[in-house]
């Protein structure tokens, strides 16, 4: 496969130039993906309904959301959205408020206690195993778009009879960005820079807003993009980043890695995992609240461009959840965790949109995470044996 990289148009140093590098990137990672969609064909029959689910942003607390006086954190929720939703006020995580097992458990519809950091796959099948398995379904049917580095493994579990041949797709842009940079960085034929070492430095400080250091191991998932798309996804990184005005947000680059996927495959169910707002692990109460605000703009964003491609209009469900709370100890830095396990760190919202929506309501029954992966079964009109969650009654599925 021969990548070209259309650089110049890209070197004017502004946000226009900025936000269509990045729509490139996701282009050219999308491209990688492609020729699997000639595969498998046959018998495989697509659901008349797709699904979106969202993880609000790597856990907020309610009160900086959905509580009146979170209200100016995320505009777009509740003046744009929550018209056209139906709103769970009481949403709760009852298993493990860390980001895997959370996130996994909105897919399995189990809770799940599997190691926290991303080592191990779900312990139980995957909505999207079991839709691929029934319906016949290629990969590009089903995706798991991440800022989050730790989710390779999230895709599929090792159940018995499921597992890898049915897992999703799994994509950590931001994962692949960095990993771009330094093969770039540290090749001799490399483009020209002048400073290698200090340009490394600057690249990797403007892309990693996470909390944790640089060095982190990414588990194989057994689908590596490959030497030559690195190489050239590197040569154009090298060129966007010497616009010193940089600066990214591993979100944004999720969000426009989904829409291409939107775009491309036009996949019946999707897990996008905005992470951003975990910023707060930093102890910065206005990154903090500056991660919420740039979230509550995405999945706004989002949500209009599902219902800008016919493939999705009408026709789509979209939920949207934080994964964990924070932790309230006011005495503490409270927002800055979600390891206490105390109510503020369990008590999120659910926000559903779209098919099967009853809009602008709201219902005060408890909800939880686990109900979401029977919710989107029902939707599809898949099976989901053994899964511990309830679908959303007050859906006209
Ligand atoms: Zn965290």
């Amino acid at each position: 496969m021969i990548w070209r990289i259309p650089h110049p148009e890209f070197r004017t140093p502004n946000g226009e130039a900025r936000r269509n590098f990045l729509k490139l990137a996701a282009a050219l990672i999308a491209d990688y993906f492609l020729p699997r969609r000639l595969l498998a064909r046959g018998s495989s029959v697509k659901p008349a309904y797709r699904a979106i689910v969202v993880t609000f942003g790597g856990g907020a607390r309610y009160q900086d959301t959905f509580a009146p006086e979170g209200w100016v954190n995320i505009p777009h929720l509740v003046n744009d959205l929550l018209p056209q939703a139906i709103f769970y006020p009481s949403a709760r995580n009852e298993g493990l408020t860390g980001h895997f097992n959370s996130s996994a458990a909105l897919l399995t519809g189990n809770w799940q206690f599997v190691d926290s950091f991303g080592s191990e796959p779900p312990a139980t099948p995957t909505f999207f195993e079991y839709l691929r398995k029934e319906r016949h379904l290629p990969v590009e049917e089903t995706w798991v778009i991440a800022t989050n580095k730790s989710f390779s493994l999230i895709g599929g579990s090792h159940g018995r009879d499921y597992g890898v041949p049915y897992a999703a797709n799994v994509i950590l842009p931001k994962q692949l960005l960095l990993e771009a940079i330094q093969s770039a960085v540290g090749s001799p034929q490399g483009p020209g820079v002048e400073d290698r070492e200090s340009f490394l430095k600057t690249m990797l400080s403007a892309l990693d807003e996470g909390y944790e250091n640089y060095g982190w191991q990414v588990y194989d998932s057994g689908r590596k993009l490959s030497q030559e798309l690195r190489q050239s996804l590197a040569q154009s990184l090298l060129d966007y980043f010497n616009d010193p005005s940089v600066p990214s947000s591993g979100d944004e680059l999720t969000f426009f890695m989904t829409k291409e996927i939107m775009n491309r495959f036009a996949p019946s169910l999707m897990l996008v995992n905005f992470w951003d707002i975990d910023i707060a692990h930093y102890g910065s109460y206005s990154l903090y609240l500056q991660a919420i605000r740039r979230t509550d703009r995405l999945v706004w964003e989002l949500w209009q461009y599902a219902q800008s491609l016919p493939a999705y209009r009408d026709r789509t469900l979209m939920i949207v959840i934080p994964e964990v709370g924070r932790d309230g100890d006011i005495h503490g830095n409270g927002f800055a965790n979600h390891r206490s396990g105390d109510d503020s760190c369990r008590r999120v919202w659910l926000l559903a949109l779209g098919a099967g929506v009853p809009k602008g309501t709201a219902s005060e029954r408890p909800v939880h995470h686990i109900d979401v992966a029977p919710t989107v079964a029902q939707l599809l009109g898949f099976k989901m044996p053994g899964c511990d969650g309830k679908p959303l009654v007050e859906l006209a599925i």
